[in-house]
C-alpha cells in the first residue's frame, strides 16, 4: 500500500485525536469500574452499608450512640412524645427500617443517615416515636 502525504496526515490526525481522548477514556474507565463497585454494594443491599460512627461528624451532630445506655448528656434523657427516655431507641423510631443483622446485632437504615446503618438499640436526639 502506497502511503501518500494525505493518508499520512490523516493517520497522524487520527492518532493525535486518540491521544487527546486518552485522559477522558481513562476517566470513563475509572467511572465504569466505580459503577461496578456500586453494583456490588447494591447486590449486598443495605446490609452492605457501614455502621454510623458515633464519633463522626454526622453521629456527633445528633448525639448518636450505638448503645442507648452510653448517652452521657443527662439533659437529653427526656421524655419525648409521651415515651420515657429509657424506652426510646432506634427500633421504635419512625426513621428506622429494620434490614437484618450485622456484626452480631440487629441493624436498620435511618432516614437521617443516608447509606449507613444504625443499631436497633441505638439512639439519637432526632428520635421520633414510630406511629
Ligand atoms: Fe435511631 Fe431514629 Fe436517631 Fe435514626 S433518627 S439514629 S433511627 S433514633
Amino acid at each position: 500500500m502506497k502511503m501518500t502525504r494525505r493518508s499520512l496526515i490523516q493517520k497522524a490526525t487520527g492518532l493525535s485525536a486518540l491521544l487527546a481522548l486518552a485522559p477522558q477514556l481513562v476517566v470513563a474507565e475509572e467511572k465504569r469500574r466505580a459503577r461496578g463497585g456500586d453494583s456490588k454494594a447494591a447486590a449486598a443491599g443495605p446490609l452492605g452499608y457501614p455502621l454510623v460512627d458515633p464519633a463522626g461528624n454526622a453521629g456527633k451532630a445528633v448525639n448518636y450512640v450505638k448503645v442507648h445506655a452510653d448517652l452521657k448528656d443527662a439533659k437529653l434523657k427526656t421524655e419525648r412524645q409521651g415515651m420515657a427516655w429509657d424506652q426510646q431507641n432506634c427500633a421504635n423510631c419512625s426513621f428506622y427500617k429494620d434490614v437484618g443483622s450485622k456484626d452480631g446485632g440487629k441493624v436498620g437504615t435511618c432516614t437521617i443517615f443516608a447509606n449507613q446503618l444504625v443499631v436497633e438499640k441505638g439512639w439519637c436526639s432526632s428520635w421520633n416515636k414510630k406511629a
